[in-house]
């Protein structure tokens, strides 16, 4: 774990002001299908917290938690926290055992950015476990903020990580399985009329689950967040969607608050989604209020086809508020913090 640099404590007392000054009343999520009026939840100070995409955002959390709690960076927990589902080679949709793109390679797509608004992303990387980690290091060790392909591979390679097969049998199975039809079809994360046990892309996968967007506030009350994924299944070689694009997966403001995604990437790119959900908190909305009105554009978009695909937005602000909204049913955020350890159903527009 890092210790805060001394520039740390100024970020704290400006927070202070912050305090006082910003946000009005929180919407938040509070149980199954039901986000609240604001005022029943007090804000919360000086109090870490980590929220993040889905349920198996649950042991992410726990990861991330052991950071935070400890009076760790958030930078560091988020790291930590994601690395838990790139590393389970049950998760079908992350990391290691992630499903492959349509000619069968494992590419990766992760971002992460801090609260002095730096910021790392590495896209269709292939053959690392860790994509975070190489995020990260793009973020530490190079001019750049994004790296991509073989050229993030070298610089993993060159950085100690080792190389090796992301394909597990289940995905390769998965993946020979859908060669028989070949759909090309962008269509996720569907719980209620268009995916069902019966119709699901991904037989015996993950069902509903994909990217892990982590958002943290620490002790100090700094803002990090990481993303990272294995994209879209079937996807076409060399597609990169939205969760590795700074603004778009993932945004960090460490005066506001944070944002992130899951769903279809091409929607959330278009609207630069985690960005508008930070800039709408600026302007006063509530972190659900901000998600609501993401998903709205892209309903405004093409609200034929917002009804057939997922987008979700989970959002936290610098009070420690946090609430989250998606296109359909089924969209879930794991919670961890001193008071709680939830999985809350967001809301949604279909
Ligand atoms: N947003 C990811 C992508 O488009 C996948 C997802 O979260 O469903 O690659």
């Amino acid at each position: 774990m890092l210790n805060y640099p001394k520039s740390f404590l100024i970020m704290s007392s400006r927070r202070k002001f912050l305090q006082s000054s910003v946000l009005g009343s929180a919407a938040i999520v509070t149980d199954k299908n039901v986000l609240t009026t604001p005022a029943l939840v007090p804000p919360v100070f000086d109090q870490p917290i980590v929220v993040s995409t889905w349920d198996f955002g649950k042991t992410a959390n726990a990861e991330a938690w052991k950071i935070l709690s400890a009076n760790g960076r958030a930078l560091d927990a988020v790291e930590a926290g994601v690395k838990v589902p790139e590393a389970d080679p049950t998760n079908q949709t992350i990391g290691l055992g992630g499903l492959p793109d349509r000619d069968g390679h494992v590419t990766l797509d992760a971002c992460i950015m801090d609260e002095f608004y730096n910021c790392g992303s590495v896209m269709a990387l292939e053959h690392i476990v860790h994509a975070i980690s190489v995020a990260r290091l793009v973020m530490e060790k190079t001019p750049h903020i994004v790296l991509a392909g073989d050229g993030a591979l070298q610089f993993a390679l060159a950085n100690g990580f080792k190389k090796e097969n992301l394909l597990t049998p289940a995905s390769e199975k998965a993946w020979k399985e859908w060669l028989k039809t070949s759909k090309y079809e962008p269509m996720m994360n569907i719980e209620n009329k268009l995916f069902d046990k019966e119709h699901d892309p991904m037989p015996g996968g993950p069902g509903n689950h994909d990217t892990i967007g982590m958002l943290a506030m620490d002790a100090r009350g700094n803002l990090s967040g990481a993303c990272t994924t294995s994209g879209m299944a079937f996807k076409m070689h060399g597609r990169v969607g939205d969760s590795p694009i700074i603004g778009a997966g993932l945004y960090v403001d460490n005066e506001i608050g944070a944002a992130t995604s899951s769903g279809v990437g091409e929607e959330v790119i278009r609207i630069v989604g985690s960005h508008l959900v930070v800039e709408l908190m600026r302007r006063g909305y509530t972190p659900e209020k901000a998600c609501k009105e993401a998903v709205e554009r892209i309903v405004k978009r093409g609200p034929e086809k917002s009804e057939k695909i997922q987008v979700g937005f989970v959002a936290l602000n610098k009070k420690g508020q946090f609430g989250a909204y998606a296109l359909q049913k089924g969209f879930t955020i794991s919670v961890k913090s001193a008071k709680e350890e939830k999985i809350y159903a967001a809301k949604s527009i279909y």
